[in-house]
């Protein structure tokens, strides 16, 4: 069996400042001493330089990327320049890009390629709505999403990570079952072995959706949650500290 290390990631969104990477120093220190885990902080993209800068050691990462490598896309940034101001990791196909600048599974794959091309981690976010899963539709939602998004080479030196965020689950306080996460999770891993092969089972599925202190040991106990990606949780070290011990605790 492949052993995989539990990974936790801040997004911070539109959210932070210049003065609020002194919560950094915190989080830098908790990953550290996190032996059994990875710790990641996705900042907004003026903050990726001077949050390396701040919390040595700890991976910087960003929010999105374009799927192209440079050109004639006003307002974007790629995947190289990421890499080149230091980030390690992208996010790419969050639930509120998908639903807010209408990108489409092509589009998120576009993104997903371009970051591993470039040598960055690549968080492929896949997630249903709610009146999705009261249609019974969760499962079938998300098996197209992981189809229709997941990079279709192997090239680059990349590593490919999933979130399953349930959309009715970001920032609303709603965190689904252990059970639900366990049955989306089990079928997000079989998703990969067919759709992979052999790699499938070294990629690491996160659960998205409200993870906070209180729940994060419960979560982190499902079958196939390899970790967290963390909204508003992750914006003070009080709040992400605690759930960066429990990824670290299994
Ligand atoms: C997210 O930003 O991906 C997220 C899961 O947010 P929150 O933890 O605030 O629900």
């Amino acid at each position: 069996m492949h052993v995989r290390r539990k990974l936790v990631v801040g997004n911070w969104k539109m959210n932070g400042s210049l003065a609020q990477l002194s919560e950094l120093s915190a989080i830098a220190a908790a990953a550290r001493k996190a032996q059994g885990a990875d710790v990641a902080i996705c900042p907004p993209f003026t903050l990726i330089a001077p949050a390396r800068a701040r919390a040595a050691g700890l991976p910087i990462g960003g929010q999105d990327c374009h799927g192209k490598e440079s050109g004639a896309h006003t307002g974007s940034i790629s995947a190289a320049m990421l890499k080149e101001v230091g980030a390690r990791l992208v996010i790419v196909g969050h639930s509120e890009r998908r639903a807010e600048q209408g990108e489409s599974d092509q589009i998120v794959r576009g993104k997903a390629e371009a970051a591993l091309r470039a040598g960055l981690q690549a968080i492929v976010c896949v997630g249903e709505s709610e009146a999705e899963r009261e249609r019974g539709e969760a499962l079938n939602v998300v098996g197209a999403q992981l189809q229709g998004s997941l990079p279709q080479t192997a090239e680059g030196e990349g590593e490919l990570v999933i979130a399953y965020e349930p959309i009715w689950a970001i920032g609303t306080g709603k965190v689904a079952t252990p059970e639900d996460v366990a049955q989306m999770h089990a079928a997000i891993r079989t998703e990969l072995n067919q759709l992979l092969g052999h790699r499938g089972a070294t990629v690491r599925i996160l659960y998205g959706g409200s993870v906070k202190a209180d729940n994060a040991a419960a979560l982190f106990a499902v079958e196939d949650v390899d970790g967290a990606l963390v909204g508003g949780a992750s914006l003070t070290a009080a709040d992400f500290v605690p759930i960066i011990e429990a990824a670290a605790r299994g």
